[in-house]
Parts: C-alpha cells; sequence; structure tokens
C-alpha cells in the first residue's frame, strides 16, 4: 500500500465464517461512498471455523484489508490490541465481526469525533439483544460502573467506538480490559463522548459470552478502580487505612487501661487480661501496621513501574514550545 490511511476500521473475528463476507460488504460500501483514506485491520482470533480462509481470500484481491491471524484463541481484547498494535490511521474506529454493528454510523462516529473529542463511543439505544440474559444485566453494570468510575457512558459494551491514536499509544491492555476502554482512556486525559448507534440482532453464528460475562465485568471494574488510585499513590489509600487501625488499636488499649484502674466498690470494671479490647488492640495495631508495609511495599512498585519503562508520570497533550527537539 502506497498511501497512509487516515481512518482504521479493526475488526476481530471469533468463528464468524457466516458473518465475514456481509461485514466486509457492508463496510466496504460506506468506507467507498465516503471516500475515506482507510484501512481495514481484520484479527482473526484463532477461529476453528473456515473464518480465515475468508479472510484471507479477501484479502487477497483488497489491499485495503489487512488481514492477521492469531495463533490460538486469545480473547477479544487481545485480538484488539492486535489490531491495534497494527492500525496506522489517525482514527482508529472498532466494530465486532459479527454483523451486529452499523457501517453507516461510522460517518457519526467520525463526525461527533471532529467536535473535539479524542474517544466516541457508540451507545446501542434500541440494542438487539436477550433481555433478561444480556441486557439488564448491562444496564445495571454501565450504572455501577458510570457511578464508579464517573465516566459519563452508558452502553461501555458497545464496540463500535472511534479512538485518536494517541489515545491508544497510551493504554496498556490487559484480561478484558477493552470493556473499560474508555476509563482507561478517561485516566489518560481523552475528551469522552457519545453517539446513539444502530443494532441488528445477531443473524448468524453464536455470541461468545453468557451471564457469567457479568462477574467478570464486576471483577474488572475492581481491578480498573484499583489501579486508578494505587498507581498515584499507594501509601495514600493503605496508609490511611493503616493509621486508622493503629489509632483505633490505641483507643482500644487506653481504654483497657482505664477499665483496669477505674475501680468500683474497690474491684476494677474489668482487669486486662479478662477484657477482649486488649485483643483488639493489638489486633488492630499489627493490622495497621501491615497496611503501612503494603503501602510502602505498593511505593516502589509503582516506582519499578515507572521508571523500568521509562515511562513518565504525565502525559503532555499539546505545546507551543519552540526549544524542544
Ligand atoms: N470475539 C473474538 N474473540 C473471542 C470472542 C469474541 O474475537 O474470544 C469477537 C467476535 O467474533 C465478535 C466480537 O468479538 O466479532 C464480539 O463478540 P460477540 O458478538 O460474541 O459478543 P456480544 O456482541 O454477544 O457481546
Ligand atoms: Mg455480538
Amino acid at each position: 500500500m502506497t498511501t497512509k490511511p487516515d481512518i482504521s476500521i479493526i475488526i476481530p473475528f471469533y468463528n464468524e465464517e457466516d458473518n465475514v463476507i456481509n461485514v466486509y460488504n457492508a463496510l466496504k460500501t460506506v468506507l467507498e461512498k465516503e471516500q475515506y483514506a482507510y484501512e481495514i485491520i481484520a484479527v482473526d482470533d484463532g477461529s476453528r471455523d473456515d473464518t480465515w480462509n475468508r479472510l484471507k481470500s479477501l484479502a487477497e484481491s483488497d489491499e485495503t484489508l489487512r488481514a492477521f491471524r492469531l495463533r490460538r484463541n486469545f480473547g477479544q481484547t487481545p485480538a484488539l490490541a492486535a489490531g491495534f498494535d497494527k492500525a496506522r490511521g489517525q482514527k482508529i474506529i472498532t466494530m465486532d465481526g459479527d454483523g451486529q454493528n452499523d457501517p453507516e454510523d461510522i460517518p457519526l462516529l467520525i463526525k461527533k469525533l471532529d467536535e473535539g473529542y479524542d474517544l466516541v463511543s457508540g451507545w446501542r439505544k434500541d440494542r438487539k439483544d436477550p433481555f433478561v440474559s444480556r441486557r439488564l444485566p448491562s444496564i445495571l453494570a454501565n450504572k455501577l460502573i458510570k457511578r464508579v468510575t464517573r465516566v459519563p457512558i452508558n452502553d461501555l459494551g458497545c464496540s463500535l467506538k472511534i479512538y485518536r491514536k494517541e489515545i491508544i499509544d497510551h493504554i496498556q491492555l490487559y484480561g478484558e480490559l477493552h470493556r473499560f476502554l474508555p476509563v482507561l482512556a478517561k485516566w489518560v486525559g481523552a475528551r469522552i463522548g457519545e453517539t446513539p448507534v444502530r443494532h441488528h440482532p445477531r443473524k448468524f453464528g453464536q455470541s461468545k459470552y453468557g451471564i457469567s460475562r457479568t462477574i467478570r465485568v464486576l471483577l474488572d471494574l475492581i481491578t480498573v478502580k484499583f489501579l486508578m488510585s494505587y498507581s498515584t499513590s499507594p501509601i495514600q489509600i493503605f496508609g490511611a487505612t493503616g493509621i486508622w487501625f493503629i489509632i483505633f488499636g490505641f483507643l482500644s488499649g487506653i481504654a483497657t487501661v482505664l477499665m483496669r484502674l477505674i475501680t468500683v466498690n474497690g474491684e476494677p470494671i474489668r482487669t486486662m487480661t479478662r477484657n477482649p479490647l486488649l485483643i483488639i488492640a493489638g489486633v488492630s495495631i499489627v493490622i495497621g501496621i501491615q497496611f503501612i508495609i503494603m503501602g510502602l511495599l505498593g511505593e516502589i512498585n509503582i516506582r519499578t513501574y515507572y521508571e523500568s519503562q521509562k515511562k513518565p508520570i504525565y502525559i503532555i497533550g499539546e505545546s507551543s514550545d519552540k526549544h524542544e527537539m
């Protein structure tokens, strides 16, 4: 390919043999109509059906289609990460390879991005999936995530999204965190927008996820929330907890002594060895010290994390400096 594309469209495929052609055709129609300088990056996530052969034969006659096959089924997040690594466009679009997203929405996403966002997420307002197993858990999870992370997105699970490359370049994906991309993006300072998009029922193949996804999403939420606070300053999270434990321990200790010293009718209120507060005092102080030590270990951790990668603890968005080479 000679010209460098402006727009990269990344599509992960896992056992989607009957969707490949339709998704490709629908996408191609829109991209050609809008006359974008584009590339399509198809990532076959170790499919066991005919997906790869179909992608390969499409790619043979279309140089805008770049197809890659992962050695095994790594999962949607690694498949997307592979796509991000290959993408050369300044604007990166992701969508599903199952025909549920509508490529007709792409111009909409681009328009919205150009209004001054770094990431625009699709919102499946009229989602075509089963209610109890998919839509209901999704609504609840989205509400919770919105509250915990304060990222104003109503439908994190929608794959149809557009990103500026410089944002993606700052994000490292792990596990199944592709669903939290807007949260991770917000963390690196992205301006985030949302726009309603169409959604179609799955015509061929099966969904790769079931209701068990809900628990995994919750666990991921804990990770993301924790990392967001932890990587700023571990001693602040652990240390504060530790200090409260120690204060509580000391107060219990003082109470134990007072209860021994103050007498009623010549008898102490409680002797120290018979007072459960004594144990509570000891345990609390030990726990408190442990927390502070964990905070300190965390501090060492983040120094290793940043310094081993020579990663700054800030990200510059723009500059009007003439002195730097
Ligand atoms: N996918 C993938 N690897 C996986 C699971 C899914 O590449 O291990 C792809 C799948 O082919 C589809 C997209 O990710 O293009 C979304 O998957 P699916 O449609 O099953 O999710 P749902 O829309 O039901 O949430
Ligand atoms: Mg789907």
